[in-house]
């Protein structure tokens, strides 16, 4: 299934229609002249969904019409593979992507690399994370695919993604270099975040159409992978940090930036900060209920019914049993064969991210950590275009 979805910047589209009646038929000449002579320097970037399923993991390529680059490369042999096809559709003149980045290193970012390469018949490509961190984390899960071991009877996956058949470690790489596409586009890696729905997570932000690839800690439209296999004690303050690393978003990118995520859909009627709100209030409705439940059936009918899409997945079941009853019983509930539904107004343990006695409302006079943070600049485009201005009013007294 793929989305296409072209960013093209307005101005080249719009302007010639909105000031040509305007224009003498030389300064018209004049336009069109400066136009063709500054079109190479006006990117027309594309963003390309890749996915097998609606419930699956996305991919995204990046591309303009010279090169590309790819964020995160899926779960399923499919994946891989319709990945590698779409890539050649957009490239059919044997152009590789500049690098692979994958935002985090669960399994579901990084399982589709092999059957990427195959379909491409090549044995190399760059592929990065932000940090040694992030590569320590991939082989702790590869470590647990090789012991389940789901690559020999899945239909899903092939005995080729298996860790012993393909060496994740030679092909996946600390990036060590500064990352620079599209005519001078700096692609921005932001990472160093608190652990939260992984342990070592990155975004990259494309300024000037203003997208943010998110990986697994924005969802749209989709569940929030909530890892069930984190320590119980410690995957709280995870889910903590995660909701504060959330409200530091809102407040540091532009209220007009545009959301990729590693799950769910891409564009949505949901502007970018609503999206984020509604991460943000599903991670703590979530925590009020598993808290003060032992019965995870009750606690996903909850979900499901406030948060439609964002909680009917049976990931986010599997997830959630992980973590009912212990988190009741952990403030001193009495469960016993999932009984009872609620336990009484149990609050759940301190999260400096969210307001005491409030936990159902995630807003807060506070600033965000993220809000201390200069804005990273909206679009850099923005100064090309004034740019342009400036030359035709120029050239229009010099003439
Ligand atoms: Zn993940």
């Amino acid at each position: 299934m793929f989305y296409r979805q072209t960013n093209q910047i307005d101005f080249v589209n719009h302007y010639p229609s909105l000031i040509q009646p305007l224009l003498s038929f030389r300064l018209k000449m004049l336009v069109h002249l400066s136009f063709i002579l500054f079109l190479p320097y006006i990117s027309t970037i594309d963003i390309i969904q890749v996915r097998v399923s609606t419930d699956s993991s996305n991919s995204w390529i990046v591309r303009n019409e010279h090169e590309g680059f790819i964020i995160d490369c899926g779960c399923y042999w499919q994946h891989g593979e319709i990945l590698a096809r779409k890539w050649r559709e957009n490239f059919p003149n044997e152009k590789l992507p500049a690098f692979i980045f994958l935002t985090h290193t669960h399994s579901d970012n990084i399982l589709g690399l092999p059957s990427f390469l195959n379909e491409l018949n090549i044995t190399q490509v760059p592929v990065y994370v932000s940090s040694v961190g992030a590569l320590n984390e991939m082989n702790y899960w590869l470590e647990i695919w090789q012991e389940i071991n789901p690559f020999e009877s899945s239909t899903l996956l092939d005995k080729r993604q298996s860790p012993n058949q393909f060496r994740y470690n030679e092909h996946i790489k600390v990036l060590d270099h500064p990352l620079t596409m599209f005519d001078d586009e700096k692609i921005h890696i932001i990472s160093n975040f608190p652990a939260a729905e992984s342990i070592h997570s990155s975004m990259v932000y494309v300024p000037t159409v203003r997208a943010l690839f998110t990986g697994d800690l924005v969802a749209v439209n989709s569940h929030l992978f909530v890892s069930p296999s984190d320590a119980y004690s410690d995957s709280d303050n995870h889910v903590c940090n995660w909701i504060g690393v959330l409200q530091s978003l809102s407040c540091a990118f532009p209220s007009s930036t545009r959301l990729y995520p590693a799950h769910g859909d891409g564009q949505s009627s949901m502007s970018f900060i609503e999206t984020i709100d509604a991460n943000i209030r599903w991670l703590t409705y979530m925590r009020a209920l598993v808290f003060n439940s032992c019965n995870t059936t009750f606690v996903m009918r909850i979900l499901e019914d406030v948060f439609r899409n964002y909680s009917n997945i049976e990931q986010s079941r599997a997830s959630l049993a992980n973590r009912i009853p212990d988190s009741a019983i952990s403030l001193g509930c009495k469960c016993s064969r999932n009984a009872p539904n609620t336990c009484g107004g149990l609050q759940p343990p301190a999260c400096q991210f969210v307001p005491k006695n409030r936990t159902l409302s995630t807003r807060t006079t506070a600033l965000s950590i993220g809000c201390v943070h200069q804005q990273i600049p909206a679009s850099s485009v923005h100064l090309r275009i004034d740019y342009i201005f400036l030359f035709i009013i120029l050239s229009t007294n010099i003439f």
